[in-house]
């Protein structure tokens, strides 16, 4: 589900408008024609061809990390670029949280010169010209962006800047208060202003718990390998297996899905879904034929949110887990959440100080 229409792409990113942006659109046509004036439209494009060209800033930046984006999207309130992950070395995800604002500085400098070096009064927002107002949004893009509010840019400034003297974890959670406090303030002046801000103010907030609460995450599952969370009491089933050894299996205990090996080597995973609908259209074949190949497998001393980062979007969620190429266990959200309920009835009361990004 995306409800988004692709514009193209730029260095392999995937650049979208949402339908609500094109339904914005069409409103503003609808009523710029109705009263005779169209000149807001050309300055909405312009607008949001600033914003997009900010969340490009971005991905390029990200990009010199080695950071994948795969999209940007652009919606009313703005654009979103979906970064694979975020960088944990702080000063990285500073750099990529200012390149975003950079953009902004740059285009407006930009129109700054071609306006003959004069700035105009702030008032010329709503009715200058074209250029005078573009440069105009631009400046207010850059202070806007660098509220200290997740999940707006300076947001993460902050959040990055904490995290150089401070463990990660303490650093977001001290960034996620300064935005609440922030949004507070944004739903305030919004009742009086600007009803935008209300808006605005309710993902700040939403951002801010979010951040947190990844954070928290993240530091629960900070310096443990995949060995110590795997499940190691499983059952395998072979290639060549029918189906009616894996239906014995399933009913045998609660394993649902299951590891299928080809001597000793892992070649798939046979899920219990798969194993009903090929029973359902009672197809008698091999494991081999209905297994799924497009597993990921991890290693056992691998770090366990590295692994985790890694798991496949697809129905199998289960991960095999090898060492010097033999299997060894499997990964699973199941028991990832046990070992981590697990943790903290042992822990109660104590955080964990073992991740901070800025020992890495
Ligand atoms: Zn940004």
């Amino acid at each position: 589900m995306t409800w988004s229409l692709p514009l193209g792409s730029v260095a392999g990113i995937r650049l979208q408008v949402h339908f609500t942006f094109l339904a914005l659109l069409a409103w503003m046509v609808v009523k710029g024609w109705r009263q005779g004036d169209l000149s807001g439209v050309p300055f909405f494009l312009g607008l949001f061809a600033c914003v997009l060209l900010h969340e490009l800033g971005h991905a390029m930046m990200a990009k010199r990390f080695g950071i994948v984006t795969s999209d940007i999207t652009l919606l009313p309130i703005g654009g979103v670029a979906r970064l694979e992950r975020m960088p944990e070395d702080p000063r990285q995800e500073l750099w990529v949280a200012l390149a975003g604002p950079a953009v902004n500085v740059g285009i407006a400098a930009l129109l700054f010169a071609v306006l003959g070096g004069q700035l105009p009064p702030a008032e010329k927002l709503g009715a200058g010209s074209l250029l005078e107002r573009l440069l105009l949004a631009n400046i207010t893009l850059f202070l806007f962006n660098l509220l200290p509010a997740f999940p707006m840019d300076g947001g993460r400034v902050l959040r990055a800047l904490l995290a150089t003297r401070m463990p990660y974890t303490r650093a977001t959670q001290i960034a996620a208060t300064v935005g609440q406090v922030m949004a507070v303030l944004f739903g305030f002046v919004g009742f009086f202003a600007n009803p935008l801000l209300i808006f605005i103010a309710l993902f700040v907030w939403i951002g801010a718990a979010q951040e947190a609460s990844m954070a928290q995450m993240k530091s629960a599952l900070g310096g443990i390998p995949v060995r110590a969370a795997m499940l190691t009491d499983f059952q395998v089933l072979n290639s060549g297996n029918g189906l009616d050894r894996a239906v014995d299996l399933i009913l045998a205990g609660s394993q649902m899905d299951f590891p299928v090996l080809d001597g000793d080597t892992v070649v798939g995973v046979l899920t219990r879904d798969d194993l009903l609908q090929a029973l359902a259209r009672k197809q008698d074949m091999a494991v081999g034929a209905i297994m799924r190949t497009d597993i990921v497998t991890v290693e056992a001393n691998e770090m366990l949110a590295r692994a985790l980062e890694r798991r496949p979007e697809t129905a199998c969620r289960t991960m095999p887990v090898q060492q010097g190429g033999r299997l060894v266990g499997l990964l699973t959200m199941d028991n990832v959440g046990e070992f981590l309920a697990i943790q903290a009835a042992r822990g109660a009361g104590q955080t964990s100080p073992r991740f901070s990004s800025n020992s890495r």
